[in-house]
């Protein structure tokens, strides 16, 4: 009964403060613009291609296969971290076993998905501690971006040693008290062999010890992730499926200026167009201009740096990073929501993403080529977010480059970029014989 009482504190803590910080980063949501999601149908089809199958990772073949193997492993292991719950509130011991042959291939799965996971933590923190992948620096990348990075593959590897503990004792435990066996761990079996010489109470020790490290080792990863660019963890399946579904190179149109320009053409339609209020703001200057799908995305961004490894600007030394881009708007959200929700949607703390965080220069280095949009895994758009800032220069502070206010007002007076009146367009065929054709 003690157990079960220890456990369920332990439970009730996780979740609070798990609850406490989701509600103080979702709590931003309320802060930013809509978005109206459609074509649901095709939403799945990509949440499942993208995030499920774990499509666009494979672009980099060695990476992408094990990030893929963690990613499916962990989804099996979430079967026996859900049946430890029980276990630990019902005082019961491998509660789901009634499942007979399901629960056999459930175990087994995840048993050795727990070892094939181990092998791959390995290898990614020797990655990122005794090789410079290039893709993992940047200026944006500072000693606490990696100090997270290594935390976290840290707890999942301890996660991984704690769960085969776990199976190992398990299976020397129950023997030696007699207990029948249930479920299926090939991995566990074969290093039990190591453990045979040890007394009853020492293999019924280190089945609790592992039983205990591995479920409070979840409840305090659960935790950290919030804080962690491994938040992805639970936001980059949701990401997918609200993420743009229309080709990367569609521009979408800001409704307020399309407005204006239709009934700038036709007057007529004046009449009947209904008196919108004009917007608060033309593009984004500061984390609460963006819509909350830029939130989402900002929170979902893993930081693997794939965007920043394709971005022509980047790679011929310019400042820009579309990685910084999408830091930037999480850690402006998560300095500013907190005076937004104390003073409401006026608060000025005398910053903005826009000059505080992000340069001109930055936004006005992009190409529009949407290399980063196609490389990224969890299917950020990170273009549409430099287009609206941009957005935000040109029409709220004309502070566009010199060659481009050229270009603005030529097409302003002109009807065209260029400098020459709509009425010489002509002019270039004056002399051609085929005017003389009859
Ligand atoms: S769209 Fe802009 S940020 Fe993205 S890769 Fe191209 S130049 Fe870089
Ligand atoms: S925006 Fe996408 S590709 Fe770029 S670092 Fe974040 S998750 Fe990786």
């Amino acid at each position: 009964m003690l157990k079960q009482i220890l456990f369920g504190i332990s439970l009730l803590v996780t979740l609070g403060v798990f609850a406490y910080t989701m509600r103080q980063l979702f709590y931003n949501f309320r802060f930013t613009k809509p978005k109206k999601l459609t074509d649901f149908g095709q939403r799945l089809l990509v949440t499942f291609k993208v995030a499920i199958l774990q499509s666009k990772i494979m672009r980099f073949p060695f990476a992408g296969v094990l990030h893929a193997l963690v990613f499916w492993g962990f989804i099996v292991i979430l079967f026996g971290s859900i049946e430890m719950v029980f276990d630990g509130l019902a005082g019961t011991e491998r509660m789901f076993s009634f499942l007979g042959g399901f629960y056999d291939f459930l175990t087994g799965a995840g048993d050795v998905f727990a070892f094939i996971i181990l092998i791959s933590i390995l290898i990614f923190l020797a990655r990122r501690l005794f090789f410079r992948v290039q893709r993992f620096y940047g200026v944006e990348m500072k000693p606490v971006s990696k100090a997270d990075a290594n935390l976290a593959l840290s707890f999942i590897l301890l996660l991984m040693v704690s769960l085969l503990g776990m199976n190992t004792f398990y299976l020397l435990d129950a023997s030696a008290a007699g207990r029948p066996l249930v479920g299926n761990y090939p991995v566990s079996e074969r290093i039990a062999t190591l453990f045979q010489g040890m007394s009853p109470e020492q293999l019924h020790f280190w089945h609790e010890f592992n039983w205990w490290f591995h479920i409070l080792l979840i409840f305090v990863f659960a935790n950290v992730l919030p804080y962690s660019k491994h938040f992805h963890v639970f936001m980059s399946v949701p990401n997918v499926f609200v993420s743009r579904i229309e080709p990367l190179g569609v521009v979408d149109n800001m409704d307020s200026i399309t407005r204006e320009v239709k009934l700038m053409l036709d007057p007529s339609l004046a009449a009947d167009a209904p008196a919108d209020a004009p917007p608060s703001r033309f593009g984004v200057a500061d984390a609460e201009d963006v819509t909350w799908v830029n939130y989402m995305n900002a929170l979902s961004c893993t930081e693997c740096g794939r965007c920043t490894a394709v971005c022509p600007a980047n790679i011929t030394g310019k400042l820009l990073s579309p990685r910084k881009i999408m830091m930037d708007l999480r850690a402006r959200m998560k300095e500013k929501g907190p005076g937004l929700a104390k003073n409401g949607l006026q608060y000025d703390d005398g910053k903005a993403l826009i000059g505080s965080y992000i340069s001109e220069e930055e936004l006005w280095a992009c190409t529009m080529c949407n290399a980063c949009a196609m490389e990224c895994p969890v299917n950020i758009h990170q273009p549409s977010l430099i287009l609206d800032m941009r957005r935000y220069l040109v029409l709220e502070k004309s502070a566009a480059p010199g060659g481009l206010n050229a270009a603005f007002t030529n097409i302003e007076n002109n009807g065209a970029p260029w400098q020459f009146s709509p009425y010489d367009r002509l002019k270039w065929a004056e002399d051609l014989s085929m005017n003389n054709i009859d």
